[in-house]
């Protein structure tokens, strides 16, 4: 059942290829996380289609990226300024087939209309360098140019925001750029397609491809004419594409999973603390790449700190995000609850203790979990080993700094890390000793359009948002000059 919009057209339910809406034979089905009923349909395009796209995006780089960065500037901006117009649509589409709470889809929608604004603006502030020369009758001039056409392959955690955040540094440096979006959140990324083409944006320059991943992400990653291949999603499947990418030395951008530690010291303010963790673990109902994943909490405040984080867990509504106000919703897919399931009945054997929740809510659908709590997990317990994905907060005791440190930094991930003390030098120490490419100190949300975003070790490669976030879609170039 599709949900009902102001503007009934930005529900599409053809992807849309160099410029034009296409229909295909075969379709795949979308369903509503938070009942399970099919929500629409989206055709089921492969290799030929993104070869297409590939094509129109090749033919559209000249000119694009002959415009000044003013013009490609104002086509940016006044996408972001169509996807505000119609927040409330989109936002509804993206609870529809993600199952988010409506004010966090609303909330996305801004996030990810930010991203556009943000490089629509920083398109103008790419700038080279004149270096010393080497010699007097020599000149070293470097400039930065866009890499060219950029294949995309984006998750379904948050279907609007890991388009722009890709498809705006692409587009305001002169790059077009071709997207896969998540098979599980297509309507989102076919809605921001259609608010592109209404803000002008030339034909070629963003195709949108629905269909299934491996021969779309074959020629994403294979194709010569990509130069540059970006992906957020799963660390397995970003190695496979990374390695796809190798033969034809693609510029390759990753953000991979996480295994954020959020730590709380002996001196942390506890009721500051328990606002960061359940605004870090249970946004988007767990499933995000920067989510608390394992609470590790001076054994001098772990009781009162479960206490009072459990009490406030157990008030949360949970419940489909289109029927009302909800603080969290289904999780994404029956894998997603079975691993949750894992994670709790791991840790409950190893002799974790369920404060709250801890099992399916299964009288309001058969992807809803109780948002959980437990407390005293060991070390190593399997969620404190594997990204949880879910509202599953497991807290692990600790008795010094250099203990927190070393389990926090004991796994391969490198995407966020959460510390809450009052001690200034402390705080210190901590952006400097956790081998994260983010560090959030004293507060649990660190994602902004102005901030570079991403990981070190397993968890990526690169940077999004920022000035830095243009970077990965240019190339520097050298022109050393005999002056005689
Ligand atoms: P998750 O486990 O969060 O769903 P995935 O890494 O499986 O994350 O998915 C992220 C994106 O990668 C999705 O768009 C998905 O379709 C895509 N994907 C998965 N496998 C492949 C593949 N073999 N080739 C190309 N894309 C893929």
């Amino acid at each position: 059942i599709r949900p009902a919009l102001k503007r009934a057209d930005l529900w599409r339910e053809q992807a849309f290829v160099a410029g034009q809406w296409r229909g295909a034979a075969a379709t795949i089905a979308v369903d509503n996380p938070a009942t399970g009923a099919v929500i629409g349909h989206v055709p089921d395009l492969g290799a030929a289609e993104t070869r297409e796209a590939v094509d129109a995006a090749q033919a559209a780089f000249g000119p694009w990226k002959a415009k000044t960065a003013k013009e490609r500037g104002a086509v940016l901006k006044r996408w972001a300024a169509l996807m505000l117009e119609h927040a409330d649509d989109l936002a509804t589409i993206m609870t529809a087939e993600q199952g988010k709470p409506l004010a966090e889809a609303k909330g996305e929608v801004g996030y990810a209309a930010s991203f556009l604004e943000w490089f629509g603006e920083e398109a103008r502030r790419v700038r080279g360098e004149v270096i010393a020369p080497h010699q007097a009758d020599r000149r070293l001039v470097v400039t930065r140019q866009p890499v060219g056409v950029v294949g995309a392959v984006t998750p379904w955690n948050f279907p609007l925001a890991m388009i722009t955040r890709k498809a705006g540094p692409a587009l305001a440096v002169g790059c077009p750029i071709v997207i896969k979006p998540s098979e599980l959140t297509p309507f989102s990324a076919l809605a921001l397609a259609a608010l592109a083409q209404e803000a002008g944006l030339p034909d070629g320059l963003l195709s949108v491809i629905t269909g299934h991943a491996k021969p779309i992400g074959e020629v994403l990653t294979g194709d010569s004419r990509v130069a540059k291949f970006t992906f957020t999603g799963s660390t397995a499947v970003g190695k496979l594409l990374a390695a796809q990418c190798a033969g034809t030395v693609k510029r390759v951008s990753l953000e991979l999973g996480g295994n954020a530690p959020f730590i709380v010291f002996e001196d942390a303010d506890l009721d500051a603390a328990v606002e960061g963790a359940l605004a870090s673990k249970f946004r988007n109902t767990g499933q995000t790449c920067v989510c608390a994943n394992r609470l590790l909490v001076h054994t001098d405040v772990h009781d009162a700190f479960a206490q009072k984080l459990a009490a406030r867990v157990a008030a949360y509504r949970v419940g489909p995000g289109l029927d009302g106000p909800t603080d969290q919703g289904p999780l994404i897919d029956d894998r997603a609850v079975a691993k949750i399931t894992a994670h709790v009945a791991d840790a409950v054997a190893k002799g974790g203790k369920i404060l709250t929740g801890g099992k399916q809510a299964k009288a309001i659908g058969a992807r809803f979990f109780e948002p959980t709590v437990i407390a005293d997990v060991p070390a190593d317990a399997l969620l404190n080993r594997e990204e949880t994905f879910g509202p599953l907060a497991g807290l692990v005791r600790f008795s010094s700094e250099q203990e927190a440190v070393a389990l926090a930094n004991d796994t391969r991930a490198g995407l966020a890390a959460y510390a809450y003390t009052a001690d200034a030098a402390r705080q210190w120490r901590l952006t400097e000793s956790l081998e994260y490419g983010m560090v959030g100190i004293n507060t649990g949300l660190i994602s902004t359009e102005v901030a570079p975003f991403g990981g070190v070790k397993e968890s990526g490669l690169g940077r999004e948002g920022s000035h830095l976030g243009a970077d990965d879609y240019l190339d520097v170039k050298l022109a050393c000059i005999a002056v005689p």
